[in-house]
């Protein structure tokens, strides 16, 4: 990759672990400012990149985020594309893999690097990993091919020393420096001594979709997480409240779940009212196919759409974009089926 010709990278600082510090008073952390985080990293300094800054007010914990939050960043980004090479957003580690997911659905014909990064300690902290986290992230979202195109022209979450798909994430530690995973798709990009890009999996925009930002989203979805024990009126709360236009069903395995003749009576009617019912697996790799095990066939024949190997959160926010678009439950569910922005392998 060549990454000699000067960039401008803007960073979006919406909070986290990254830049906290414990408050004098009851040692927990809250954030400090966005030039704290500056002078605790003065090797950014070194880069010839321009780097400017944007720092969301209030600052927040992840664990606060609300899909408003999602579209304030789709805005502010859709704002200032034309202006930067790169943005990176600084964001808490709790919900990243869900707000790196609703902006890959959010931000059409993407041409420019969109790199979620954080840390588990914070950045003034000795032992931080803030530091290459922020750093190798921002040589990330600067970097071009050989044709001067953005080497990473996608939503991702640099962590850890790899970079991974946004969509296909999830966070798999509350402790380790390693906190996130790609668990179906290999990481598009390593970094060691220099940081090696997988060509192969890198997504590319498409010619015929300039960049523009669709910010509506529906947030009438719910989870059902299976397991056993589950009683009737749990499932029935969840699949037929009024409340939902989409439920999400984590099930076992390849899809499957319970065949007791209650569970699919609820199904079929949550079907009949309407609803867009999604079959997402509760392991953490691997993928659905409800036609394996009598277990998932009834799920598949009630009216269930298959999620294929995307993670929940990925789900969640497809499903929130797609519903904020159409009306037609049908049509979100066609749509679900398809691979929108490489969340899925088909
Ligand atoms: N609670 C923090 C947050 O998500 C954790 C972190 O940043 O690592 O904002």
């Amino acid at each position: 990759m060549n990454t000699n010709r000067k960039s401008s990278i803007l960073i979006i600082y919406t909070g986290g672990t990254i830049g906290m510090k414990a408050d004098a008073a009851d040692l927990a952390l809250k954030p400090f400012d966005f030039s704290q985080i500056l002078e605790e990293v003065p090797e950014l300094s070194k880069f010839a990149f321009k780097i400017d800054s944007y720092t969301f007010d209030p600052l927040i914990d992840s664990s606060d985020v609300e899909p408003t939050m999602w579209q304030k960043l789709a805005c502010v980004i859709r704002d200032r594309h034309d202006r930067y090479d790169g943005f990176l957003v600084l964001h808490g580690t709790d919900t990243m893999s869900y707000s790196a997911s609703a902006l890959s659905f959010m931000l059409e014909g993407l041409d420019k690097p969109v790199i979620f990064t954080g840390s588990q300690l914070p950045i003034g902290v000795p032992r931080t990993d803030g530091k290459e986290n922020l750093i190798s992230a921002v040589e990330i979202a600067s970097a071009r091919t050989p044709d001067g195109e953005a080497a990473v022209p996608e939503v991702c979450i640099y962590f850890g020393s790899k970079l991974l798909r946004g969509n296909r994430t999830t966070k798999i530690s509350a402790e380790q420096f390693d906190a996130f995973a790609s668990p179906n798709l290999p990481a598009l990009a390593e970094a060691g001594i220099s940081i090696r890009y997988n060509q192969a999996l890198i997504r590319r925009p498409d010619p015929g979709v300039p960049f523009h930002v669709d910010t509506r989203l529906d947030t009438r979805v719910s989870i059902l997480k299976i397991h056993p024990g589950i009683t009737p009126g749990v499932v029935r709360n969840i699949l037929l409240g009024a409340e939902t236009r989409a439920v999400i069903i984590e099930t076992y395995g390849s899809g499957n779940a319970p065949t007791a003749p209650w569970f699919l009576d609820i199904v079929r009617r949550a079907k009949e009212m309407g609803k867009v019912l999604v079959n997402v697996t509760q392991c953490p790799s691997g993928c659905v196919n409800m036609n394996l095990y009598a277990t998932g066939k009834p799920l598949l024949e009630a009216g269930t759409v298959s999620g294929y190997d995307s993670t929940t959160e990925s789900a969640l926010a497809k499903l929130f974009h797609l519903l904020g678009i159409y009306a037609d439950n049908g049509r979100v569910e066609q749509l679900f089926d398809s691979d929108l922005k490489g969340e899925i392998t088909k």
